[in-house]
């Protein structure tokens, strides 16, 4: 078999997956999709890293409808990414999310090649904004944290920083300005064991933003 053919089969095995999830879906409810197709109504919009370990309807075991998402490299939340603001702007604007959730994940190939310098291409120009986190709060970075800690760390960091972000755009500030019940979150997963950590940088209203943020980097500020 040639590998042109070999493709098309793996390929074509993605479309027989498709079909017999449908089914599947069908089976526990003949409207499903009808009902999907007319209207989507989530209450989390989740912003993400792509990695392919991390994929967030199956982490929290949500279905379609129920998460709206958005994933980039290492999950970064940057004040000129028009994507990233478009769907924040939607989700918050339109869907009316109540929770937006930036999600993080230890071992990080994104935060990693921040943290060392590791050169991966044109996504180095992207994963500027993690190096600034990196700089920004290098003090939390002990030499004495053995290096998996460190970058640990990082990812944690990145995390309660993307948090930050979120909480700086108009869209949020707008939505709580007006009154808008909206709450940020960042946690972080676990590729050894599947699970989900909050970072409690849980933030839903300006006057608490600062004091709060300041609280979750003073936490690292103490521990070794
Ligand atoms: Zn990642």
């Amino acid at each position: 078999m040639t590998n042109k053919n070999k493709e098309a089969l793996e390929l074509e095995q993605l479309f027989q997956n498709n079909r017999r999830w449908a089914e599947s879906m069908l089976a526990e409810d003949k409207n499903f999709f009808a009902k999907l197709a007319a209207q989507q109504s989530p209450e989390y919009l989740w912003i993400g890293c792509s990695d392919s370990r991390v994929p967030a309807n199956e982490i929290v075991d949500l279905l379609p409808g129920e998460l709206f998402v958005h994933r980039n490299i290492a999950n970064v939340v940057a004040h000129s990414d028009l994507n990233c603001l478009s769907v924040l702007q939607f989700a918050i604007d339109v869907l009316k999310v109540k929770h937006v959730i930036v999600c993080g994940h230890y071992g990080c190939s994104g935060v990693h090649a921040a943290m060392t310098g590791r050169r991966v291409g044109l996504a180095d120009n992207w994963l500027r904004h993690v190096q600034d986190v990196h700089q920004k709060h290098g003090r939390y970075m002990r030499e004495t944290l053995p290096t998996q800690a460190q970058h640990d760390r990082l990812c944690e960091l990145n995390v309660i920083e993307q948090v930050a972000n979120v909480c700086r755009t108009t869209i949020v500030q707008d939505a709580w300005e007006r009154g808008q019940d909206v709450t940020i979150h960042g946690w972080i997963y676990g590729l050894k064991d599947g699970l989900l950590s909050d970072l409690n940088v849980t933030i839903d209203c300006l006057d608490s933003a600062d004091e709060k943020l300041k609280h979750s980097f003073a936490r690292y500020e103490q521990s070794e």
